[in-house]
């Protein structure tokens, strides 16, 4: 399902879900958020921790359903709805469908991991015994932007390191040869 006309409590959980992709982005994580809602409250919140947990699991989606099964202390989110800023991966797409969670509203495509539309269409593939009903560009603009600012202060990080180490080396070279003359 594809839908483009949200509601404006529809869009304040995404913001909520831009809201964790920014935590995300301040300790140099890729910015992705997500939120869980359960009788119109947020159940579990997370945004992507990958670098600073060292584990390939930390995921937005993984971490706000795990906040949300031990809120709800059930591993059925029956009654859920996610939110995330950018297309679940094929990982997050598996934990949304083995949590139950009916239905998910995601910003952004990833067309290079995304497993909802961009790569794989799991979420509503129906092999599976649960499908999920999908609402695809929610604030996408705001996701989106963040992911490319993001990716450029990063190129712009890597270029500086590689100056400053081209710097050092030629300063080496320099004492190196500073050093044989004055043998
Ligand atoms: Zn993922």
């Amino acid at each position: 399902m594809r839908d483009q006309h949200y509601t404006g409590r529809q869009r304040h959980y995404m913001e909520e879900a831009l809201f964790e992709a920014d935590q995300a982005a301040l300790i140099g994580e890729v910015p992705i958020g997500a939120v869980i809602v359960h009788d119109n409250q947020i159940v579990g919140r997370g945004h992507n921790l990958r670098e600073h947990g060292n584990d390939a699991t930390m995921h937005a989606e993984i971490r706000a359903i795990e906040e949300a099964c031990g809120t709800l202390k059930s591993w059925r989110l029956e009654e859920c709805q996610l939110y995330v800023t950018i297309e679940p991966c094929l990982m997050c797409s598996g934990a949304i469908i083995n949590s139950r969670i009916p239905e998910v509203f995601y910003g952004a495509r990833d067309p290079k991991a995304g497993a909802v539309d961009s790569l794989y269409e799991t979420l509503t593939d129906s092999r599976l015994n649960h499908t999920v009903t999908v609402h695809e560009g929610l604030l996408a603009k705001d996701a989106g932007e963040r992911m490319v600012r993001f990716f450029k202060a990063a190129r712009v990080r890597q270029k500086a390191r590689k100056k400053a180490k081209r710097a050092a080396a030629q300063a080496q070279t320099e004492k190196t040869l500073d050093n044989q003359k004055k043998a």
